[in-house]
């Protein structure tokens, strides 16, 4: 662990000095006023010793990184049956895009994709009584923290503009593939997007993909080892859109970004990390998280290859 924090504060103060060249997202106008200068980074190894530096306890909106969890439940829910639901192949496009749902008839290339969890949110809507309370309580319980919380107001805000996800789902939903109505789909979609929690907060909510012997407080496992084997494997090959084989050439381990800036990393068996930083490549995934989480797993030799 020392040699990890060393490495960690070095890479750090390294990066921090980068020129960052990336932009926050433009279609979440609630996005633009957060503080682009925001730069944290938390790890949590499998036995719990963590450690953080920067801004790693400021809350952000963790965007996609949110839809590991809600695949996580949906496939507790659902087992091996979601898998006709929505595919497991990289799409090699942008989140948002059309390109493939014609030809693969309404079925996404992945739940990492905007099209792929939006059908994941269906599925959802379908098994919770209460979507809404329901999934913030598997989140809660899944990391043994109460202060997690939707922005609700980020939420609305994506819900003004968000006409690509409305035509995606409406899309969709004439294949067959979307079984609830489209506006309650949407509104949890946006709920979810929305969730915000901080470095720490995520890299201790991972930790049941990093270590197979994880339960909750109430000593409960939460999916199957092969369960989190594929869940993994999705964030490596799926993980950061149209930049996933970049991600895994460049750092090496499956991951998930978020358009607010964040992006967790799962190193299996051994630790979770996460950093934020708000301003976004050109592919959506955070320039200098990105570059910290290289520098890192090659300074500390840690990738899974
Ligand atoms: N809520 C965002 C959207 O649907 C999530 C995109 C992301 O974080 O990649 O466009």
């Amino acid at each position: 662990m020392e040699n990890y924090k060393k490495i960690i504060a070095d890479v750090y103060k390294d990066v921090k000095n980068v020129q960052d060249l990336g932009q926050t997202a433009r279609f979440i106008p609630e996005l633009a006023f957060v503080g682009t200068d925001n730069f944290g980074v938390h790890i949590t190894m499998k036995n719990k010793e963590n450690f953080g530096i920067g801004d790693f306890q400021k809350k952000f909106s963790i965007q996609s990184i949110a839809k590991v969890l809600s695949l996580t439940l949906a496939y507790k829910l659902e087992g091996e049956k979601l898998w006709e639901r929505v595919d497991v192949e990289p799409s090699g496009n942008p989140f948002n895009s059309f390109l493939q749902l014609e030809s693969d008839l309404g079925k996404p290339r992945n739940p990492f994709i905007n099209s792929g969890a939006i059908v994941i949110c269906d599925v959802l809507v379908r098994h919770l009584k209460n979507p809404k309370e329901d999934f913030l309580n598997f989140c809660r319980t899944l990391s043994n923290n109460e202060n997690l919380n939707y922005n609700e107001k980020v939420a609305a805000s994506e819900k003004s503009c968000g006409s690509r996800n409305v035509a995606l789902c409406n899309f969709i939903k004439s294949f067959g593939n979307i079984k609830n109505e489209v506006a309650e789909v949407l509104d949890f979609y946006f709920l979810i997007c929305s969730l915000e929690m901080s470095c720490e907060e995520i890299s201790q909510i991972f930790l049941f993909l990093a270590d197979e012997h994880f339960t909750t407080k109430k000593k409960k496992s939460v999916i199957t080892v092969p369960q989190a084997k594929r869940i993994n494997a999705i964030m490596l090959t799926c993980g950061f859109y149209d930049e996933s084989g970049e991600f895994a050439f460049r750092v090496g381990l499956p991951g998930k970004s978020g358009v607010g800036g964040g992006i967790v990393a799962v190193h299996p068996d051994k630790f979770c990390i996460t950093v934020w930083s708000p301003k976004l490549n050109e592919k959506g995934n955070s320039y200098k998280g990105m570059l910290f989480l290289e520098k890192f797993t090659t300074k500390t030799a840690s990738s899974i290859f």
